[in-house]
């Protein structure tokens, strides 16, 4: 198993390089040459397996061998141990034919610990084999930040620099980061906001002459690790569900597309999915490009689901991929003129795409309502982002015969602006957290300036 860019240029990769590079050389993603088939034997065989074994079976062909299988079970076992549910991603059903798909119960709150906690102990044994060390830059508004750390922080061969604009994250956001007092993590606020932040990762990136030599890793989503982790919890709801016999479709509340795309690529290694529908918030790239054709950017605006809160859906550039019928120049070409100006998908590709999906946008007002209307239709307490996926999926339903599984991305917890506002008393912090305001924090100021930024992380990695 190869991995080749969307954009047709970059040399192809093995699993190792791929995860240790992060965007191909010709500014695509990184996808694998050919998607590995699950069967529907291999399907039936994982009904009543562990979520880590389903992991391991999931993910072993895009590891192609080059971590043996002993230890990459070793990886997947410890990477998921850190979940508080002993199901690690527990189907909660809300009526007859519509589940929720828990992906809260990690040490974070919130999805991205799924794919976080397996991407930091596998770049750190191919670092260790390798015998090197690197350095991970990373800007956060929120939810990235705390879980790249809480994947890193046992990382003997990594070093983490955590960005987030100073003062302008909520305070469980900041604490979640600051109260890892690991030695390889090394929290920066910065003076200024999250834009700057990010330019100035984006900066080290292109010269990374300030570290003489050591690599420098990303851990956003265009890793392909990432999606990797992702696609297992699909496979793992729709057999619990009853597949390969019966067919199920996803709700996803989506930003990035990376969450979705993973979902995609269980579809096509052989999951039966029926269809997937894309919730967005008032930030609605992908569904003004699904609904209208319209793919083009507009003002980022801040909403109550503020972890997706996008202006460009950087990986929705693998799923054209898939829809232009791999053919990485008339990608390239399309993503050169999206960028500078507002544009338009070919009819054969938009057509392939709709016949798969399906979309729905949520404005701040309605996420409102949706917390209150589920919780008097269910108990639940929803997060913003998943009230995103609820509507979505009511609205998009499809064959109602169809189980309909909506991705609760977030705990509510860690959301309590919005479940306030929607007028509830707020809900307490899990068991395992509920000490996180007293305890102690660490994190260093600086200014906004490139070079105190690269002069800290120089002085202080190790
Ligand atoms: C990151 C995030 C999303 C969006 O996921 P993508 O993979 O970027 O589409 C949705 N909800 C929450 C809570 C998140 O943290």
């Amino acid at each position: 198993m190869r991995y080749i860019s969307t954009r047709g240029q970059a040399p192809a990769l093995s699993f190792e390089e791929v995860v240790l590079t992060g965007m191909a050389s010709d500014g695509g993603l990184y996808v694998p040459e050919e998607v590995p088939t699950l069967t529907r034997d291999d399907l039936a065989a994982m009904a009543g397996l562990s979520y880590a074994e389903i992991a391991f079976r999931v993910m072993k062909p895009f590891v192609n061998g080059e971590i043996d299988d002993e230890t990459f079970r070793g990886i997947v076992e410890e990477a998921y141990a850190t979940f508080s549910h002993d199901a690690v991603v527990p189907l909660n059903q809300l009526d007859a034919n519509h589940f929720l798909l828990e992906l809260f119960h990690g040490p974070t709150l919130a999805f991205k610990d799924v794919a976080l906690q397996l991407l930091g102990r596998i770049l750190d044994h191919f670092l260790k084999k390798r015998g090197e060390r690197a350095v991970i830059m990373g800007a956060t508004s929120g939810d990235t930040g705390s879980a790249a750390i809480e994947g890193c922080r046992h990382c003997d061969n990594l070093d983490i620099f955590i960005l987030h604009p100073y003062n302008r994250v909520s305070e469980v956001q900041r604490r979640q980061m600051t109260t890892v007092l690991a030695d390889n993590v090394f929290n920066v606020a910065i003076e200024g906001n999250f834009d700057d932040a990010q330019a100035m990762v984006k900066a080290s990136f292109a010269d990374q002459s300030f570290l003489n030599g050591t690599r420098l890793v990303a851990v956003n989503s265009i890793n392909w690790a990432r999606i990797m982790a992702q696609i297992v919890y699909y496979v793992a709801s729709a057999v619990a569900l009853g597949a390969p016999q019966r067919k199920v479709s996803f709700c996803v509340p989506s930003a990035n597309f990376g969450n979705v795309f993973a979902g995609y690529m269980a579809y096509r290694m052989g999951l039966p999915v029926e269809r997937f529908v894309i919730a967005t918030n008032a930030n609605d790239i992908l569904h003004r490009t699904l609904a209208a054709n319209d793919f083009s950017k507009q003002e980022l605006k801040a909403t109550l689901a503020p972890s997706m809160d996008i202006v460009v859906s950087s990986n929705f550039e693998r799923l054209l991929f898939e829809a232009y019928e791999r053919d990485g120049a008339a990608v390239a070409e399309l993503l050169e003129r999206f960028q500078a100006e507002p544009t338009a998908l070919a009819d054969a590709p938009l057509a392939r795409l709709r016949k798969k999906f399906a979309s729905h946008s949520v404005d701040d007002a309605t996420i409102l309502e949706v917390i209150r209307e589920a919780h008097h239709r269910t108990q639940e307490i929803l997060d913003p982002h998943t009230a995103t996926g609820y509507r979505a999926a009511e609205r998009e339903r499809g064959d109602a015969a169809v189980p309909m599984i909506t991705l609760a991305t977030a705990h509510p917890a860690k959301f309590a602006e919005a479940v306030v506002k929607a007028g509830f008393p707020g809900v307490p912090l899990p068991p395992h957290m509920d000490d996180l305001l007293e305890r102690e924090e660490r994190y260093s100021v600086l200014p906004a300036e490139l070079s105190a930024v690269q002069q800290f992380v120089v002085e202080n990695r190790r």
